[in-house]
């Protein structure tokens, strides 16, 4: 297994949003969301050009379950995935975050003002993750990978036999609560999931479906 360490601008933006304020974390869903609706497009996109590929509307689609017992999260898509390469790449870094540069050059002191507004991407998992798993076949591929972090030190990837269909999954292993107050166990319900998908993603293309079977 390889273990790899995060740069230092991708660990400056993590401590940003993991000390963002608590109104704020439930964007990392709408991030979530927004990921695995681009990688449905280029999917869609692929399968509409290319006659090889046979293709039904119904199989483009979003997933987000939770597990109450085990505090998880996952959000599946049936988009095209991510090769080993493309794990380390796009995954490995958030240099190229447009909300860190917005920060620098505002001189803003904390993170609140942009969370909210712009897209800060697949690392606001871990404002409510302890712990992120990202599963996925690429399209064309027939190796998985499992991309594992706690968003701190960086992370490992190692082969996964778990994935046989092109796609990605991603589990959140959530935060235990600092107190009484600051509890992550808000998001582990059907009617706070089913809000926040309604207030941020009700213009996503593809069915979002909300799996409460292990609730
Ligand atoms: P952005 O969406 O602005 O590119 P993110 O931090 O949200 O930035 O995501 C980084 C990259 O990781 C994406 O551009 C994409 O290449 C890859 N990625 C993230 N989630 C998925 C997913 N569900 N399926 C395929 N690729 C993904
Ligand atoms: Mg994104």
């Amino acid at each position: 297994m390889e273990k790899k360490e995060f740069k230092a601008e991708s660990r400056r933006l993590l401590e940003m949003m993991v000390n963002s304020i608590y109104s704020q974390r439930e964007i990392f869903l709408r991030e979530l969301i927004s990921n695995a609706s681009d990688a449905i497009d280029k999917m869609y996109y692929k399968a509409l050009t290319d006659d090889a590929i046979e293709f039904n509307a119904d199989d483009f689609f979003i997933k987000v379950s939770f597990d109450k017992e085990a505090r998880t999260i996952e959000v599946k898509d049936t988009g095209i995935g991510m090769t080993k390469e493309e794990m380390e790449t796009n995954l490995g870094t958030i240099a190229e975050s447009g909300s860190l540069a917005f920060k620098k050059d505002n001189e803003i002191e904390d993170g609140h003002d942009i969370i909210g507004q712009f897209g800060v991407g697949f690392y606001s998992s871990f404002m409510v993750a302890k712990e992120v798993v990202v599963e996925t076949l690429a399209h064309g591929s027939d190796q998985a990978y499992r991309w594992t972090s706690d968003g701190i030190d960086g992370y490992t990837i190692e082969e996964s036999d778990k994935k046989k269909q092109p796609g990605t999954r991603i589990t959140l292993k959530l935060k235990e609560a600092a107190d009484e107050d600051d509890s992550f166990d808000e998001f582990l319900s059907e009617h706070r999931l089913r809000t926040i998908i309604k207030k941020y993603s009700d213009f996503i293309r593809y069915p979002i479906k909300l799996d409460v079977t292990k609730q």
